[in-house]
């Protein structure tokens, strides 16, 4: 059958592009992909052989690298699962990952021409990483239990080619017909053994398969010696496994061009053994947040043996970024995804990797703040999901949360901190929530606390307005009090005693302009009174104990559900000279018809200080102009 030619998905022409044009600083990793997928490739056999062993190869299992210098050509073969002709298009001319193409596109409209190798990274680009350092490309494929096989290739120039072919076993061979050594655009000679050694080495030691080199031509003929060591990094002793190594492992496993954050050994003994090597990123993979998102997490293996990744029974969603492998002593070598589910054995290794991971950030926030403040940067968002789960030790997230504050300057603060700066009789942590914290420091909400040097937590990311209202957590036996709910006691008691007396005074001096300027917003606002937490604003929205914030409703709204509107209580702020003038008006005559205009626009701009919109932004703007001709 005569080759067909397919175009490749328009995201992989950008990445291609993308990576052969800001990637050439380190191109052997090209390399360490090629060995990750053969590996993968014979792992993915292995478990399949556990319950079909006709599928198992005759020979060993093994990755083969063949050069011939003189053709400067490159092979990476495997005996591995391999692919069917309907897998190879799947696998390698789309890029099935969700968000992909927001995420090229946020790439390449970045003003640096130079795309940091970081940024690809964290997308994995795996297989096509080739490309910079060839100018053709072929695999030859056959999937275990199938007889045909198939032949992809191309030149990386937006199409590739596919036909059907023969391969003697199951297995992947991709061989690269490599770009110059020599010239403006060299690459460095990777038919050279020593440096394939070294790169092997250096990505590739911990690899379970035995990697053999076979250099055509050479002499001395190349040994049959495996290049790398294959021990299993997890079950060396700690001391003698370099950061390096750790670092390399991490990138296997993980798909992750970057260095990770850190990493941690853990060992689990008792009714049953189990050990683990567990690892952060330093940086959110594109796909955090979404749903699909590759997850490849922790790989569970059972005395050695490669038995699964994406294990996601081995830790829980609020911390899907760990990744590592868990290696059990006394698991079912045919364990399957549903019996994991039940298993209480696995049940008992995720706990005590929950408390290990969580430890290990304790740990970091303690001794490294600023690097801590980068990880939590990254990842914040994602771990206070975990206060959403109520079956969660939601003590021990806390101690982990940074936020901003109304206290600390610029920098960002620990609940602990927090609580350690507020006099011993408070009953509460004062917080607000919304957009950022130039936002929130100067929402009129929080004027009376800084006044009074009452500390209030800023709360940015929308996860925080779900666990501050929806069953909120105590932290060292102090509840959180949303500054815009209900009627504010603020605390120094002298002081209220003194506010509450002069509030009452307010209330009643002000009545009848409280009236006036209800009946002017009586459809948006329960109700309209003095307030005690203003100091410079004229006007502020706040909502009763019980009731749901403006920004929530707002939010849950728009992801769908529906949820009772709820008016706001429009508080005024008695001691504004504004307010003085309008009573004044009012005192004139209650029936101003100026009063219900000024009621809108106190009550439009309350909802702007907020960062709410206008139902109606025409007409207020409309009435602010007026205003401005009639002061001119
Ligand atoms: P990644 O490995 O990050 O998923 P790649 O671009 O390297 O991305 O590979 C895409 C997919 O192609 C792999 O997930 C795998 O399913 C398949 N694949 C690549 N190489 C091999 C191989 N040697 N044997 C079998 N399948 C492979």
């Amino acid at each position: 059958m005569a080759a067909e030619k397919f175009a490749f998905q328009a995201e992989v022409v950008q990445l291609l592009d993308l990576m052969i044009h800001s990637l050439y600083s380190n191109r052997d990793v090209f390399l360490r992909e090629l060995i990750s997928n053969a590996s993968d490739a014979c792992d993915r056999l292995r478990f399949e052989g556990l319950t079909h062993s006709d599928l198992l190869p005759d020979e060993p299992f093994a990755v083969n690298i063949h050069v011939d210098p003189e053709a400067r050509s490159l092979s990476v073969s495997d005996n591995g699962i391999g692919m069917s002709r309907e897998e190879v298009v799947h696998n390698i001319g789309t890029i099935a990952k969700s968000g992909t193409s927001e995420f090229l596109r946020s790439l390449s409209k970045s003003a640096d021409p130079k795309i940091s190798p970081e940024l690809i990274g964290q997308f994995g680009v795996g297989f096509y990483a080739s490309f910079m350092v060839a100018d053709e490309v072929s695999v030859v494929t056959r999937k275990a239990g199938e007889h045909e096989a198939t032949r992809w290739s191309s030149s990386g120039d937006g199409s590739y080619e596919i036909e059907e072919t023969e391969r003697d076993a199951a297995g992947t061979t991709v061989s690269l017909k490599l770009k110059a050594a020599e010239g403006d655009d060299a690459i460095a000679d990777y038919t050279d053994q020593w440096l394939l050694r070294q790169i092997v080495k250096r990505f590739s030691d911990f690899v379970a398969y035995p990697i053999h080199l076979k250099v055509e031509g050479a002499d001395p003929p190349s040994s049959n010696e495996p290049l790398n060591s294959m021990k299993a990094i997890w079950r060396r002793p700690e001391e003698e496994v370099s950061e390096e190594e750790y670092a390399e492992f991490y990138k296997h496993i993980a798909h992750d061009w970057n260095e990770p954050l850190l990493h941690f050994s853990t060992r689990i003994e008792g009714n049953f053994e189990a050990r683990a090597l567990l690892y952060l990123p330093s940086l959110a993979p594109f796909d955090l947040y979404h749903r699909e998102m590759a997850h490849r997490g922790i790989q569970l293996y059972v005395k050695r043996v490669f038995i699964m990744d994406e294990c996601r029974e081995l830790m829980p969603e609020y911390l899907r970024f760990a990744k590592g492998v868990v290696d059990a002593e006394d698991l079912s070598l045919n364990v399957s995804r549903e019996m994991l589910q039940q298993s209480a054995q696995i049940e008992v290794i995720r706990k005590h990797l929950v408390k290990k991971t969580l430890e290990a950030l304790k740990e970091l926030k303690e001794s490294d703040r600023e690097k801590y403040r980068g990880f939590w940067a990254q990842f914040g968002p994602v771990i206070k999901e975990g206060l959403l789960d109520l079956s969660q030790k939601r003590e021990r997230i806390l101690e982990l949360v940074l936020c901003e504050s109304t206290a600390a300057g610029s920098g960002s603060t620990s609940l602990a901190e927090a609580v350690s700066r507020m006099p011993e009789d408070r009953e509460v942590i004062y917080y607000l929530t919304g957009p950022s914290r130039e936002h929130l420091v100067n929402s009129p909400h929080v004027e009376a606390f800084v006044e009074r040097n009452i500390e209030v937590l800023l709360f940015t990311d929308h996860v925080d307005e779900i666990w501050l209202e929806q069953n909120p957590p105590e932290f060292a036996g102090k509840k959180f009090q949303s500054v815009l709910k209900g009627d504010i006691d603020l605390d120094d008691a002298a002081d209220a005693g003194r506010d509450e007396s002069k509030r009452a005074k307010d209330a009643e001096a002000f009545k009848p302009l409280l009236d006036a300027l209800r009946t002017g917003v009586q459809d948006h606002v329960k109700e309209v009174r003095v307030s005690n937490r203003l100091t410079s604003s004229p006007a502020c929205l706040v909502v009763d104990e019980g009731d749901l914030s403006h920004q929530i409703s707002e939010m849950l709204r728009r992801s769908g559900q529906n949820v009772p509107h709820v008016k706001p209580i429009l508080e005024i702020n008695p001691a504004h000279p504004l307010l003085a003038k309008l009573k004044a008006v009012c005192d004139a005559d209650a029936k101003d018809p100026r009063l219900a205009d000024y009621a809108t626009l106190l009550f439009g701009q309350a909802m702007l200080a907020e960062g709410g919109q206008l139902e109606d932004p025409a007409a207020f703007s409309r009435r602010i102009a007026e205003l401005m001709l009639e002061t001119l």
